[in-house]
């Protein structure tokens, strides 16, 4: 990696600035975190800079609380858990600049969280005002967050400025190092599959990866914009109608990369355990909710070949049986390749935890928005801040 990695820093006695990305699912009524995933993520970095002798502060936003404290989106309970998986004490700031925090600073060996960076609307905004009062709480910053890298944050980006050396943490390096091995020189065939509602939030990923890839599987709601803008019968199911034209252009510059599904499976109605029935060509009155078995055993022969594989959003309604099967036929084909495989996507994630192989893929990303926008061909606000090595 061309950036400064938390490896590359001298960290002892200093006050370092961790942006990690604690945006926890949590109950209603914000006092109980249902998924601590995203703080176990970020324990290798908080463990790696303890245990070289940081005094350390860590920072992240949670939710959507538009710029005011809001108790249901407070970070304090991920403190308590922080700590307990840690197994230290772990202090909590009731804000996250001010004079409050500076008199909690913590020592060597000592971590501090911040409240909430988005009780302050300037954070979105990346404010310079409010980034010099983030830095001047530390002598080095390390962003872990991979998930909010894509936003040009005060946070992310913004308090970078201020700051001497501004250095990946383990996560992100991990991130970048899978999604730039997938996209600069991958090991052939490398494929993508693409998948999941829409082509228009898939268009950018699609542009930029059709001149890596060997092979662009699509199956999803996307496949029946393409399949439409090729003339076939969609019936009732999800189209883009101002996006045929550029589906069009896609699949005439894509030569014979583009592989779309043959077979599909269909239902007149949108509800778990609709009756469906499996159909070559879509009936008028009916939707195509999920990739059939000739679609399934075409693109499982073309992942059985692939030494490199990059996956984005499922290849059906996956969320309602017995609209899963061909997400998770792939996932498993994906799991028995052996090819090196990147998944990126809350959705694509679960498909894989549900078809039971995620020890088996390579990397699972933890930014869904961030990962695509990579893939897009987009430099990440929170990537290009960083200092160079
Ligand atoms: P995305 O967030 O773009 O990855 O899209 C994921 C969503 O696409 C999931 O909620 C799927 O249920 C939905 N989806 C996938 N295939 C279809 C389909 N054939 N018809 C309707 N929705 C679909």
């Amino acid at each position: 990696m061309s950036k400064l990695s938390i490896r590359d820093l001298d960290l002892q006695g200093k006050h370092v600035f961790m942006r990690v990305d604690f945006n926890v699912p949590l109950a209603p009524g914000g006092k109980e975190i249902t998924s601590d995933k995203r703080i176990k993520a970020s324990l290798p970095s908080i463990q790696y800079a303890l245990e070289h002798g940081a005094a350390l502060i860590l920072a992240s936003h949670l939710g959507r609380p538009k710029g005011k404290p809001n108790a249901e989106m407070s970070l304090a309970p991920v403190a308590e858990r922080l700590s307990s998986l840690l197994g230290k004490p772990v202090a909590f700031a009731p804000d996250c600049v001010g004079s409050a925090v500076e008199a909690m600073l913590p020592k060597p060996g000592e971590v501090l969280l911040l409240e909430n960076l988005r009780f302050h609307g300037e954070e979105e905004k990346n404010d310079p005002g409010f980034s010099k009062q983030l830095a001047a709480l530390c002598d080095v910053y390390v962003n872990d967050a991979f998930g909010s890298a894509h936003r040009a944050h005060a946070s992310t980006a913004g308090m970078i400025a201020y700051v001497k050396q501004a250095a990946a943490g383990l996560l992100m390096d991990k991130e970048l190092e899978y999604l730039s091995k997938v996209t600069t020189n991958p090991e052939r065939p490398c494929i993508a599959i693409l998948g999941g509602a829409k082509v228009s939030d898939k268009i950018e990923v699609i542009q930029n990866l059709m001149p890596v890839v060997d092979r662009l599987l699509i199956g999803g709601a996307m496949a029946y914009t393409f399949l439409r803008a090729r003339g076939e019968a969609t019936g009732k199911s999800l189209v883009e109608e101002d996006k045929i034209e550029l589906a069009q252009e896609l699949m005439a510059a894509s030569g014979d990369k583009l592989l779309l599904p043959v077979d599909h499976v269909v239902a007149a109605e949108f509800k778990a355990g609709a009756e469906s029935q499996v159909v070559d060509t879509i009936p008028g009155d009916k939707m195509a909710l999920d990739i059939g078995p000739q679609t399934i055993a075409a693109y499982e022969a073309v992942i059985a070949g692939a030494r490199t594989i990059i996956w984005n959003g499922p290849m059906g309604v996956f969320e309602m049986p017995p609209f899963d099967k061909g997400t998770v036929a792939l996932a498993k084909a994906v799991a028995a390749s052996g090819a090196v495989s990147v998944v990126g996507g809350g959705d694509s994630e679960k498909a894989i935890k549900s078809a039971g192989v995620a020890d088996k893929i390579s990397h699972i990303s933890t930014g869904g928005g961030a990962s695509l926008e990579f893939l897009g061909g987009t430099e990440l606000p929170g990537v290009a801040a960083l200092s160079g090595k």
